[in-house]
């Protein structure tokens, strides 16, 4: 209901197609994730949970049916409750525990040329970081493996890694990974990553950052009880500077036979679970029967930053549902005693208006010249409307012109 408010559809709109248009997730779907949500985000905030022990026992007594639910869903995963990354026991408030360069060297531009900022970077550490012990890291996603590196001029490692992962958390377990087998105590580190997001993460950590994060954070913290500097330097992606290089070519050697590294990211897990829920969505739009009469519509969401007002979300949603208001439609519920157009005497429905009526065919050969239609290539709807919504300059073209024909 607050769905079909929202998108100004009328009442009669199937819900399938509603869930398509809003993007949402199927409730039950929802209401399944959400429960799960529930439980992961609990366990991840480890000894921080009111609900969950330090050793993942709950503190309370859960139903069977969650009980059973988060047994499920660990199975499915192929991985365990304890293997979930959790705050660390203390968590840091945020002071300046460590340096974090992001864009104060010459060499972090993206602009410049890679042999340039190969030769900056140089410099750079020579004049900044000379007694340094310098360790670099990276990950890497394929279709078969996500995988963690790390490099310094002694030692290098690489891990396999649960592939619900997102680079993101790979990026920071290779840092978290690095400070706990590359460092040398009588040093000073200099840790370099490609990794911008992460060392943002970092700079401006919260209560809300990701766990992975806090995890990062608490190894940094631990190494500054040795009386160590750390400095977090972003080094730009291939740009020929060696120690990344040389981390992102060990990071895309794994195979089968490195070990693995079971930690997995709460936060990864609950988007792959969205976006699971989200593709049972489209699977039921497509096996229903409105799929093959009205074709894939795209989510309300991703058109709106084209559209203006209110009155064009709504018109643009009718339109796309075929539920923009017509003789038949009207007549359908007995609310327009003649369906048919009185000039072509064929059923006056939105594909009658915009694509045969002869009322309309001077504005029509004027609407197809400009959204570049051929309707002898295909002269269907389901085509028409693709075309229109397939970018900003279209559906402009699109809602300018409806006047013209009638639509309001
Ligand atoms: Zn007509």
């Amino acid at each position: 209901m607050a769905l079909r408010v929202a998108l100004g559809l009328p009442k009669w709109t199937p819900n399938i197609v509603l869930m398509k248009i809003a993007g949402q997730e199927v409730l039950s779907e929802k209401i399944k994730r959400l429960a799960a949500q529930f439980f992961i985000r609990q366990l991840a905030n480890g000894v921080h949970s009111p609900i969950y022990d330090q050793n993942c026992n709950p503190g309370i007594k859960l139903i069977k049916r969650d009980e059973v639910m988060l047994a499920n869903l660990f199975t499915e995963l192929d991985t365990s409750t304890d293997h979930i990354i959790t705050f660390p026991d203390t968590l840091i408030s945020r002071s300046n525990f460590c340096e974090i360069f992001l864009s104060e060297f010459s060499f972090q531009n993206k602009a410049h040329p890679a042999f340039l900022i190969k030769d900056l970077f140089e410099e750079v550490v020579y004049k900044e970081f000379q007694d340094y012990h310098i360790i670099a890291t990276d990950a890497s996603k394929s279709h078969s493996f996500t995988s963690i590196a790390g490099i310094s001029n002694l030692q290098s490692f690489v891990y396999r890694i649960h592939p619900t992962n997102s680079i993101f958390t790979a990026e920071a377990l290779a840092i978290c990974q690095a400070l706990d087998e590359l460092s040398v105590t009588d040093k000073n580190l200099l840790l370099l990553t490609d990794s911008y997001s992460v060392l943002q993460a970092l700079k401006c950590l919260t209560i809300k950052s990701p766990k992975v994060i806090h995890r990062l954070a608490g190894k940094i913290l631990v190494r500054k009880n040795f009386h160590q500097k750390i400095s977090l330097v972003w080094t730009p992606g291939h740009s020929l500077i060696h120690w990344n290089e040389k981390a992102d070519l060990l990071a895309k050697t794994v195979t089968e036979s490195h070990p693995l590294l079971e930690w997995i990211a709460y936060e990864d897990i609950i988007s792959r679970y969205q976006t699971i829920s989200l593709q049972k969505t489209n699977l039921s739009f497509q096996h229903s029967k409105y799929q093959e009469s009205i074709g894939d519509i795209p989510a309300m969401f991703t058109l709106t930053p084209w559209l203006k007002n209110r009155r064009e979300d709504i018109i643009i949603a009718r339109l796309l549902t075929r539920m923009i208001i017509t003789p038949v439609l009207l007549h359908r519920f007995g609310l327009h005693n003649y369906p048919r157009c009185q000039i072509c005497n064929r059923d006056n429905n939105i594909e009658h208006i915009i694509l045969f009526c002869s009322k309309y065919s001077n504005h029509r050969s004027i609407l197809y010249a400009k959204l570049n239609f051929d309707p002898q290539l295909c002269s269907s709807l389901k085509a028409f409307f693709q075309n229109a919504v397939s970018d900003k300059r279209h559906l402009r073209i699109l809602l300018q012109s409806l006047k013209s024909f009638d639509i309001y």
